[in-house]
């Protein structure tokens, strides 16, 4: 979740996305197509090391950026006509398995110090969203992994972390990204967020995690487009959960709609 939301609508769609539109998503003028090495450059990498594209989206390598990079110039071109939208890898769904999905555990950093209670919180209320969309879908918070809650950790699929950025408020990872790179990093500006609520704003993240894109790559949304590699669940949404308000989204406070329920079932099933 990319962080200038705060009276975003007023802002625009540019003020917020510095970062994705810095991308090559611009190559619909190929003057503006940046080289490899000037994205390489312009492209913002976190605490960890790891590359943020689309706003909250990681990239664990170098190897991996220069591969996105590849994708987003010269990537497929194929009309995509049709809500909620799954990642692609290489054309294949990039989704859990359905045992996997039923099993999501994961740790909450005792590194959040006082709001580690509250951010326990919006975590079962992010992943109760989507629990309720598909009984398949279970997300499990494991307590005894929270005083070792890093990517190291085995015991748990993800962690949940705390990050110091001015970047975004919170981002994630998708199902195949690695484990050594498989947390949630979430910004203290989480808590100062107006309208978008903190279980909203984990619910979007975790949307990523079960493999959602943004909504907003859609050719109906006008704007913030990333790329193709994805494929579409359900009709488009501009209220979706997925679609950043800013991007010419129809909901100021990032709620689940219907459509993403019913993205979420046309995935995991029901
Ligand atoms: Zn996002």
């Amino acid at each position: 979740m990319q962080r200038s939301r705060l009276g975003a609508i007023a802002l625009g769609a540019t003020a917020l996305l510095g970062a994705a539109l810095a991308s090559p998503a611009l190559a619909a003028t190929d003057s503006e197509v940046p080289s490899f090495s000037q994205f390489h450059a312009s492209t913002y990498q976190d605490a960890d090391r790891q590359y943020i594209v689309n706003g909250d989206e990681p990239i664990p390598s170098t190897g991996e950026l220069k591969g996105y990079y590849d994708r987003m110039v010269h990537g497929s071109e194929e009309a995509v006509e049709n809500g909620l939208v799954v990642n692609t890898v290489g054309g294949v769904d990039d989704a859990w398995s359905r045992a996997q999905v039923g099993d999501l555990t994961y740790c909450v950093s005792t590194k959040f110090g006082a709001r580690h209670g509250d951010i326990v919180a919006a975590m079962a209320g992010g992943a109760g969203l989507w629990e309720a969309a598909s009984s398949a879908i279970d997300f499990v918070h494991v307590p005894s992994q929270d005083a070792s809650c890093t990517t190291r950790n085995k015991s748990v699929v993800f962690s949940v972390e705390p990050v110091q950025t001015t970047q975004y408020i919170a981002r994630a990872f998708f199902p195949s990204t690695p484990k050594r790179s498989r947390n949630v990093l979430v910004d203290d500006s989480i808590w100062t967020s107006g309208s978008w609520t903190p279980t909203n704003i984990l619910g979007h993240e975790l949307g990523h995690v079960l493999g959602f894109r943004h909504e907003h790559t859609r050719p109906e949304a006008g704007t913030c487009f990333e790329d193709n590699n994805w494929r579409p669940l359900t009709p488009y949404d501009s209220a979706s959960i997925m679609h950043y308000p800013q991007c010419n989204g129809s909901s100021s406070n990032l709620s689940m709609t219907s459509t993403d329920r019913a993205g979420a079932v046309a995935l995991y099933g029901s």
